[in-house]
């Protein structure tokens, strides 16, 4: 307990630092988010000016934050002592629920992505940067995959919402049933409004069976997320609440759960036209690049945080050099442009899944192999992809991580190819279109 309030006393003090954020930029003040919408600014040298700003931020705090870390590291690693283990890492994995695969299983996962992945991902950015016309694609030009911009929703939230309800009465009845009781019934909370709290997220309210969904819509391709991610979540959610005998099996551990709604995402990819009338094509293809290159880092941030507890005696310089090293592993195309701190590993500090939830961080890429493996099934045969993902939503949390997946027929992520055989598909979908581009 004296460990916990330690940690949690820690944790605390990060997420004040991160909300304390202030930076003066374009005439306005801004936090945390604010700046990162100019990650995508259409002129080139707002976007370097706002990621200087960012890791300005960063820098100007790096002396507390290697504190922070480094105290989290000690007591982590104490927790595991004191249950008889050498270090935090095998008491990570239990506090994720993870009791059907281990340190090994994932570290195999890893070595897939950068063997199977890395390489496209890099043949994705080289694209990109022809497609801008740079002579070498920086750090700030990343979020830019169009030189016109990104795709623009073809109507207000109104519109966005009943196209939203149009899709899914088309795509099942289940999912027909689905959205006309969340509708009737206003369990959707996405418009924005003065004082909301700019969050996102699906909860439920197990005595009703019914799933909530908490968004602020913007007007951007963030709204289409909303529509298809969270309300993933909730369909997942109202179809085990009808399946499932108690409520402790209504909900499943997040390394199930992200394949609902990221799942639920691909589905979603040919009604593209209807939310975004021409644009539908720059919408999948963006999409599809973000939910592909995101996996390296992803690993990369689960790397380093065994790295960091297995050997607790790196100084924090070290540390980031390790992180240095990482992109250069997993995000061989990262460049920083020049900025000292990023430059030398510092992008690391940013990640608060690091500070606060330890070993979280791979669930993402695990789940996005089982979305892909639904994209490339649904491309084979709809009728018995639809058929296994509403086999996985009904499960819950019924069952351990492996028989959840073996029961709807899903590929376990660790097994020799399995991530070749996730991701060939929806990478070839990428490079033919690249191709096309001359
Ligand atoms: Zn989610």
């Amino acid at each position: 307990m004296p460990l916990r309030q330690q940690e949690a006393a820690l944790t605390d003090e990060y997420q004040s630092i991160m909300a304390s954020c202030t930076i003066e930029f374009d005439g306005r003040t801004l936090n945390l988010y604010g700046i990162q919408k100019y990650f995508e600014h259409p002129d080139r040298a707002v976007r370097r000016a706002a990621v200087a700003a960012y890791s300005g931020f960063y820098a100007s705090h790096e002396q507390r934050l290697e504190e922070i870390w480094q105290s989290l590291i000690e007591i982590r690693n104490q927790m595991g002592r004191n249950l008889g283990f050498e270090d935090y890492i095998p008491l990570g994995y239990m506090e994720q629920s993870r009791t059907d695969y281990g340190e090994e299983e994932v570290a195999a996962f890893r070595r897939q992505v950068l063997e199977e992945l890395v390489p496209a991902c890099s043949r994705f950015y080289e694209a990109q940067r022809r497609r801008l016309g740079l002579e070498k694609l920086c750090f700030h030009d990343e979020k830019v995959i169009f030189p016109d911009g990104n795709a623009k929703p073809a109507g207000d939230e109104d519109f966005m919402t009943g196209t939203a309800r149009r899709m899914y009465r088309e795509m099942s009845p289940e999912t027909g049933e689905f959205i006309d009781f969340m509708l009737d019934h206003q369990l959707l909370d996405l418009k924005n409004r003065p004082g909301k709290a700019s969050t996102g997220y699906m909860t439920s309210l197990p005595s009703l069976k019914a799933p909530f969904v908490f968004s602020c819509f913007n007007g951007t391709i963030f709204d289409m997320q909303v529509l298809t991610h969270e309300l993933g979540h909730a369909f997942a959610g109202y179809m085990a609440m009808r399946s499932q005998p108690v409520s402790e099996y209504y909900g499943e551990s997040t390394d199930i759960a992200e394949i609902h709604s990221m799942s639920m995402e691909q589905f979603a990819y040919p009604y593209a036209e209807w939310f975004f009338g021409p644009d539908a094509d720059k919408f999948r293809f963006a999409h599809l690049q973000e939910a592909l290159t995101f996996v390296p880092f992803g690993v990369a941030v689960d790397e380093f945080q065994h790295i960091c507890y297995r050997n607790p005696s790196l100084t924090p310089r070290q540390r980031t050099l390790e992180w240095k090293k990482l992109e250069e592993k997993y995000l061989p195309w990262r460049d920083y442009d020049g900025d000292e701190f990023f430059g030398r590993g510092g992008w690391w500090y940013h990640k608060l899944h690091i500070y606060l939830y330890p070993f979280y961080y791979i669930n993402y890429t695990l789940t996005t192999m089982g979305a892909m493996e639904y994209k490339s099934w649904a491309a084979r045969d709809r009728e018995g992809a639809w058929q296994s993902y509403l086999k996985l939503c009904r499960s819950g949390g019924s069952l351990g991580y492996l028989a959840t997946l073996q029961q709807a027929g899903l590929t376990v992520p660790f097994g020799p190819g399995a991530v070749k055989k996730a991701v060939d598909y929806p990478c070839s979908i990428l490079l033919e279109a690249i191709e096309q581009e001359g």
